[in-house]
């Protein structure tokens, strides 16, 4: 069932919807299973958690054998934390998981085109998804993405639309077109984090089906943060873990609506670039959802500097970790958090994307 929190509306899941009928933002209720015993028999990809993931027939799964990424111990600050590798997706960054559930869905309801934007790889990663589903594909970003990641979108087949201005302008451009088309938003759609949600039981199983104290994850438009959320709830109501792990919530400090919100403060937006450019997000659709998610789980927002950024870029790429600069604010996030908290709690979190995307951004850091 889709519902919406403000209206208490309620629609069925097999309508051709991203929103409710008064232009509400929809969540998804769906009673998942999990069953770890079965997981063992089945390949490593995130599928293997099928009566989790509100997909009715097999044969509309649309997937790449993505998921089930290592989860390898890496010293970040002198500290040892465990960090999924979600840079090595198909198209190079954590929203594949996103994503394959995302155009599942839409190949299940027959839809014929897809309409996206984002600051990059969400396109990146519908436009491959669509592509591998034969499904007609617009993407819009944001004029000043990394060309890597435009190039990428292009090669699948989908149409780009570069849109001059902010990130916002992009996003109305997008919801423009979305009134006559299907709108696989990573951000408006909630079948996106019935896919991100299973980063969450991943962890779990790769820590022998126990809860981590922490997981820290970035805090954009918050796919990961609702994802982690809705699967670590599904956890517990399946009485495999007994308590939600911490959801700590990483910003740009000079973007970062949601830890002012958190904190009851007005978010003045200075336009300032960050090296975070897939979290420079001013007007996060879902905030209160993202801040309900953190102070629901104990949690809490913490923001990086650009210095610090460049700190753990640097910190992860000589140890080997080639990730992009988005990825290195999560990190310095993972750093600041642990100069805080007991030594001997189990901290997780993850490399959300390639380097290899972000090639003219670092050769301009070298
Ligand atoms: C999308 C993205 C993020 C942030 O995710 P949100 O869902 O916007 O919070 C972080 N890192 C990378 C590499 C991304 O592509």
């Amino acid at each position: 069932m889709f519902y919406s929190e403000k209206s208490k509306k309620e629609y069925s899941l097999t309508d051709q919807r991203w929103r409710g009928d008064d232009g509400e933002i929809l969540r998804i209720k769906f009673e998942a299973k999990i069953f770890p015993e079965k997981c063992l028999n089945r390949k490593p990809n995130l599928w293997r958690y099928r009566e989790a993931i509100p997909i009715v027939h097999d044969q509309h799964i649309v997937s790449f054998d993505e998921g089930f990424t290592p989860l390898i111990p890496v010293k970040i600050s002198g500290k040892v934390v465990l960090i999924k590798q979600d840079q090595l997706f198909t198209t190079g960054s954590y929203k594949d998981r996103g994503a394959s559930v995302l155009m599942s869905k839409a190949k299940e309801l027959g839809i014929a085109k897809v309409v996206q934007d984002s600051s990059g790889n969400a396109g990146c990663a519908v436009a491959a998804y669509a592509a591998k589903a034969k499904i007609a594909c617009e993407i819009f970003v944001p004029s000043n993405t990394s060309p890597g990641k435009l190039a990428q979108i292009e090669m699948y087949g989908a149409k780009l639309n570069k849109v001059p201005g902010s990130r916002e302008d992009t996003a109305k451009a997008a919801f423009k077109a979305a009134s006559e088309n299907y709108y696989a938003s990573h951000c408006w759609n909630p079948f996106f984090f019935q896919g991100t949600k299973t980063i969450a039981y991943e962890i779990c199983e790769q820590l022998a089906w126990k809860a981590p104290d922490a997981i820290v994850v970035p805090a954009g438009n918050g796919t990961l943060v609702i994802g982690a959320f809705i699967g670590f709830s599904d956890l517990i109501a399946n009485n495999i873990i007994s308590k939600m792990p911490k959801i700590i919530a990483i910003q740009a400090e000079l973007c970062a609506p949601l830890l002012s919100l958190a904190e009851g403060k007005t978010f003045i937006n200075k336009g300032a670039d960050t090296l975070a450019e897939g979290i420079a997000i001013a007007t996060p659709i879902r905030a209160n959802e993202i801040i309900e998610c953190v102070n629901n789980s104990g949690g809490q927002f913490i923001s990086v500097t650009e210095n610090e950024i460049l700190v753990s870029l640097k910190e992860m790429t000589q140890q080997g970790y080639y990730i992009e600069p988005t990825s290195a604010a999560t990190i310095a996030g993972v750093s600041k958090y642990l100069s805080g908290c007991e030594s001997t709690a189990l901290i997780v979190s993850l490399f959300t994307g390639n380097g290899l995307k972000s090639t003219e951004k670092i050769l301009k850091l070298l």
